[in-house]
């Protein structure tokens, strides 16, 4: 017996000898998750408290150990008088349809653990259809979760623990917070109970937690390919030469691109600023950098490439050459150009290799285009230029630029996989008053109108996308063409399927007085004469949509009025809308309107949903998980990174 024994005892010593971070992950993932801070957030839902009541409460839940001393049988009924310690008198137990199982339970002189809420009927004391209990004096925590209760409750004890935790990061503090909303004591029970759940403090360290872990999760799965080369062009000729000064958040995202153009490695980055926050400068000093090598820089309309191509012939020094790519035109030479601006015409055609690829409005090209991009990016540059690539495996730097505002938290949270720049400042302080405005408003409002139309401002009046079939109580644009026409002139008219929708616009940004449009106008082509914007049915908008639009007039520090035209005066989202222009914290409202109204969840790009963070409302508590990710980064064992 005993030599067999031997190759038993060595396997089991094998076993031992498998890294307990193995055993550890291969539970997390058994229970249902990718991390042991995953595992820790995810909390009880309920706690079951088996242990004896001590002192009575009426219309509480007691577990008390009752003696069985008479029964009686009723139709339907089983009632039983028990002594209890809770109390001199006996209470009486009642179950309605009782089982036999019942009927065995309750004889008198037999003892039993049970659990119910205790009141009082009549003077007597009372428990209805109370629970038997075989074990007593725990507080069992209660898990949603994928294996039994009793496996996933084992999991959890050997791994959240405040050693665990705050080898994955988290301060002890915090450790002890959320491994106690585990493993409550009487005490804490008693303010969950209170609370109607976990208190604020563990509430937060939960977030930090969730939020930490999302860090450390994706940092580690960010991409990094090495550049085609290196760009350290100068942009001061190009800011020399400027009649401005930029803006410190206009300084400070050109550094951060100078920075990444000059790395080894491809950059990645965001640029995410309001309409009218000065974007353009940031493209152009990028291009200054890359110089003497070639950027392509892709607009999603002729009118705005042909923009920037203006732009860039104007304020980038001339030797940067400039060349024009849309559908079916250019300009310039594309094959020696510095930089190439285009529309997604770009895609379709032989481009010189160029280590820097921008997108402006990033978030207005459709999924198709935005691959053929990701494509063009991703492909590997070997050939042409002068220089050889710095690596076989070399991708152009990338940089986007969108002008739709994201809530700092989710910003923060996407910097995880590409490098974020806000641009939260504005070259002019826009001096923009927003009216709610309804039927009463509206004599007014044409008055205002008429004083702004004759003094050589522009007005753009916004209609409602509205089906034929649908009735929403506003008129369409079809319907109120008429009544502008006769009482203003030059009124023009356009909408989204408008094929001369461009012209529309240009003509009327040259000679029109009031433009009829639907939410087209979110095409970012510039209007400097725009002093009001008329939102008809605002509340039917989301937040983004208005904001876009508002954020027409006033673009170059022209006094702007916006007019939420609407049936809903006292709606909440435009009374907030109202208060603030900052874009970053109008997409946060946006956010948090949107998730009262259960239409969205915090959804990220990698498709996770949290359970605890909420981005609207918890920037600090992920500004300071983001703090602590390097250190929380440190103490990770290599292997499992
Ligand atoms: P965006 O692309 O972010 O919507 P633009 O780049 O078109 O904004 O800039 C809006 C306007 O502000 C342009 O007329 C631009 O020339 C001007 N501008 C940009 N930066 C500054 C600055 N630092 N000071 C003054 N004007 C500026
Ligand atoms: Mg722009």
């Amino acid at each position: 017996m005993k030599n067999e024994d031997k190759p038993l005892r060595g396997r089991k010593q094998k076993k031992r000898t498998v890294p307990s971070a193995c055993i550890e992950s291969e539970k997390i993932e058994k229970a249902g998750f990718s991390s042991l801070l995953e595992l820790a957030v995810h909390t009880p839902s309920s706690y079951i408290d088996t242990r004896l009541s001590t002192v009575l409460s009426i219309g509480e839940v007691h577990t008390f150990e009752a003696e069985v001393m008479s029964v009686s049988r009723l139709p339907n009924r089983l009632v039983a008088q028990v002594r209890t310690r809770l109390s001199d008198r006996p209470i009486e137990i009642t179950i309605f349809h009782p089982k036999p199982y019942h009927s065995a339970l309750f004889k008198p002189g037999l003892r039993h653990f049970l659990q119910g809420k205790i009141e009082r009927f009549r003077s007597k004391l009372q428990v209805v259809n109370p629970q038997k209990l075989s074990k007593t004096g725990e507080i069992v925590p209660q898990y949603r979760c994928r294996l039994r209760q009793d496996v996933h409750r084992r999991i959890v004890e050997s791994l959240v623990t405040v050693a665990n935790l705050t080898g994955e990061g988290l301060d002890e503090m915090r450790a002890a917070l959320i491994v106690r909303a585990h493993r409550p004591d009487e005490m804490w029970l008693k303010l969950y109970r209170r609370y109607g759940g976990v208190g604020p403090k563990t509430v937060e360290a939960l977030k930090f937690a969730e939020a930490l872990d999302y860090f450390r999760r994706l940092s580690g799965k960010r991409v990094r390919f090495p550049a085609i080369a290196r760009l350290k062009g100068s942009v001061e000729p190009f800011v020399e030469r400027l009649p401005f000064e930029l803006t410190d958040d206009q300084k400070r995202a050109i550094e951060a691109i100078r920075t990444d153009l000059g790395g080894d490695t491809a950059a990645r980055r965001m640029v995410v600023g309001d309409v009218g926050s000065g974007k353009t400068m940031v493209i152009l000093a990028s291009a200054a950098v890359a110089y003497p090598q070639k950027s392509v820089l892709m607009a999603p309309t002729s009118i705005l490439a042909r923009q920037l191509y203006e732009e860039a012939k104007k304020w980038l020094p001339d030797f940067i050459d400039i060349a024009l790519v849309t559908q079916g035109r250019e300009e310039g030479e594309v094959q020696q150009a510095h930089l190439i601006v285009g529309t997604h015409a770009l895609l379709y055609r032989d481009l010189p290799d160029a280590p820097l690829i921008m997108v402006d409005e990033q978030h207005r090209f459709g999924t198709e285009q935005r691959k053929m991009l990701e494509r063009l990016v991703a492909k590997n540059h070997l050939s042409s230029g002068t220089e050889e690539p710095l690596s076989k495996k070399a991708k152009p730097h990338y940089l986007q630029f969108s002008a739709t505002p994201i809530p700092r938290t989710q910003a923060m949270l996407e910097s995880a996989l590409i490098d974020v720049t806000l641009i939260e400042s504005t070259p002019f302080v826009k001096n923009v008053s927003t009216h709610i405005v309804d039927k009463s408003g509206f004599a007014a409002l044409l008055g205002h109108i008429r004083n702004e139309t004759e003094a050589g401002r522009q007005v753009l009046v916004v209609y409602p996308l509205v089906e034929e079939s649908e009735h929403i109580g506003y008129r369409s644009i079809g319907e109120s063409e008429a009544f502008w026409k006769e009482r203003f002139e030059g009124v023009y008219v356009t909408h989204g399927k408008d094929r001369n929708k461009d012209e529309v616009l240009q003509a009327f940004a040259e000679k029109g007085r009031i433009l009829l449009a639907t939410t087209v106008i979110e095409v970012g082509i510039s209007l400097p004469k725009l002093s009001t914007i008329v939102i008809v049915g605002a509340e039917r908008m989301g937040l983004a949509t208005l904001h876009q639009l508002r954020g027409r007039v006033s673009r170059t520090g022209l006094r702007g009025y916006c007019f939420l035209f609407t049936h809903d005066m006292q709606n909440e989202r435009l009374k907030s809308f109202a208060q603030t222009t900052n874009g970053f914290e109008i997409a946060r409202l946006d956010l948090k309107f949107r998730k009262s109204g259960d239409l969205l969840t915090g959804k990220m790009q990698s498709g996770k949903e949290f359970v605890w963070l909420d981005m609207a409302e918890d920037e600090e508590i992920v500004r300071s998980a983001k703090n602590t990710l390097p250190a929380a980064e440190a103490l990770r064992p290599k292997s499992s990174q």
